[in-house]
């Protein structure tokens, strides 16, 4: 980078961003007042906008567009798929398929004009040093990142729980710079009051939060409801499990006093629209009744307007206005903002955002800023070459399908 920074534009509008390391300084026409020389970023053809979030994926299914087998005729709704694909799957992960997956994902990612992830990992069979990987990953190919592993009792009980929690606990505190930790859980029905309680803990003691499915299956409210509580969210607030700030996945089946519980303990809710419609469950329209919502992908490739065009197409049929897809897409830069000291979005005239620009062709990003970082130029990674990822991921997809035959 040179030390004046970058000039990215004009646009097709005629617009200018003004890079100066790793501050978004001004936007506007032309070019920037008293803007000494800097290195140009052409993109005629092409839209400016602050970097997208993903405010839930998972990064380890990247390699599953690459022909990792999907289950022959699923029953309908999520625990089929669970224990036919996303269970076998992350069981199947070893630390090299893990790499070539989370590469492929973030690559993905990148070149969607996404500029920060919020990742939910699992791999039950290589715990220890798995968000390392994926934390190198991101730092390698230039995305922010929030990460955590899912602490689950489904394979091996509560060793395996604390084994997850010591991981996030580990991530928190030896984070990379540009990667930040907290603490994770996969989903109150597969763990005991004692780990939801001990995840609370940590992530006090750790002074993070929790990010957590909540409420994407009715097995989650009816696991919620057989321990005696009136639903999995109650059941989470009963056992401290959610400091605020933390981060409650789809929140379909959630009540109306259960949002406004949420709302009240400052959490956020994250809609992943595409992900809802492709395991056959219902929109999540409950959550208009909550402030703090942001939008995922749960590991669907492509761009994040892909989410936001599903949540406007489902939601029309509620009435909801088109508006409020984006605004939850938005909402993505005040979460990235809590949870990674940055403020993204639009810089003001009175004050610089951080420097995570895209310059979008359609769907595609031609030039992508992270921190000041250019990632992406010309259509290009540039810490990384898209077809060496990609066929890295095939072969991690074929490796995948022959460990999740023998399982
Ligand atoms: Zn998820």
């Amino acid at each position: 980078m040179t030390a004046s920074g970058y000039i990215l534009g004009p646009d097709r509008r005629g617009d200018c961003a003004w890079i100066v390391g790793d501050q978004w300084r001004w936007f506007g026409r032309g070019a920037p007042p008293g803007a000494p020389k800097a290195e140009q970023l052409a993109c005629p053809d092409a839209d400016i906008q602050p970097g997208r979030v993903n405010a839930h994926t998972h990064l380890y299914s990247g390699a599953v567009p690459y022909g990792v087998a999907m289950p022959v005729n699923p029953e309908p709704g999520l625990l089929p798929m669970l224990s036919g694909l996303w269970w076998k799957l992350d069981c199947a992960l070893d630390h090299a398929t893990l790499k070539s997956s989370a590469r492929a994902a973030v690559a993905d990612a990148l070149l969607h004009g996404t500029t920060t992830v919020f990742d939910h990992h699992e791999s039950p069979s290589c715990i220890e040093g798995s968000l390392d990987v994926v934390a190198n990953a991101c730092c390698s190919l230039g995305i922010r990142a929030l990460l955590t592993y899912g602490a689950t009792e489904r394979n091996s009980g509560g060793e395996e729980a604390y084994a997850g929690l010591r991981e996030c606990q580990r991530l928190c505190q030896h984070a990379p710079v540009g990667v930040v930790g907290c603490v994770g859980v996969h989903a109150g029905f597969t763990v005991r009051d004692d780990t939801l309680r001990a995840a609370g803990r940590l992530a006090v003691e750790l002074g993070t939060v929790v990010h957590v499915h909540v409420a994407e299956d009715p097995a989650d409210v009816d696991s919620a409801r057989e321990r005696g509580h009136a639903g999995p969210l109650t059941r989470l607030l009963a056992c401290e499990a959610t400091p605020p700030g933390s981060i409650v996945a789809h929140g379909i089946g959630l009540s109306q006093a259960e949002v406004a519980w949420a709302d009240k303990s400052k959490l956020w809710l994250v809609h992943n629209p595409r992900s809802n419609a492709g395991n056959g469950l219902p929109y999540a329209q409950i959550l208009r009744h909550a402030r703090r919502v942001a939008l995922g992908s749960d590991g669907f490739a492509g761009p994040m307007t892909a989410e936001v065009a599903q949540a406007r197409q489902l939601g029309s049929a509620f009435g909801e206005s088109p508006r409020l897809a984006l605004h939850r897409l938005r909402a993505g830069w005040v979460l990235a903002g809590e949870r990674l000291g940055v403020r993204l979005g639009w810089p003001t005239p009175s004050e610089p955002a951080a420097a995570d620009v895209v310059a979008m062709r359609g769907d595609r990003a031609v030039h992508v800023l992270v921190g000041g970082r250019v990632v992406v130029r010309d259509g290009a990674l540039v810490h990384g070459t898209e077809t060496s990822i990609r066929s890295n991921a095939r072969a991690a997809a074929a490796a995948l399908n022959r460990a999740m035959a023998r399982l």
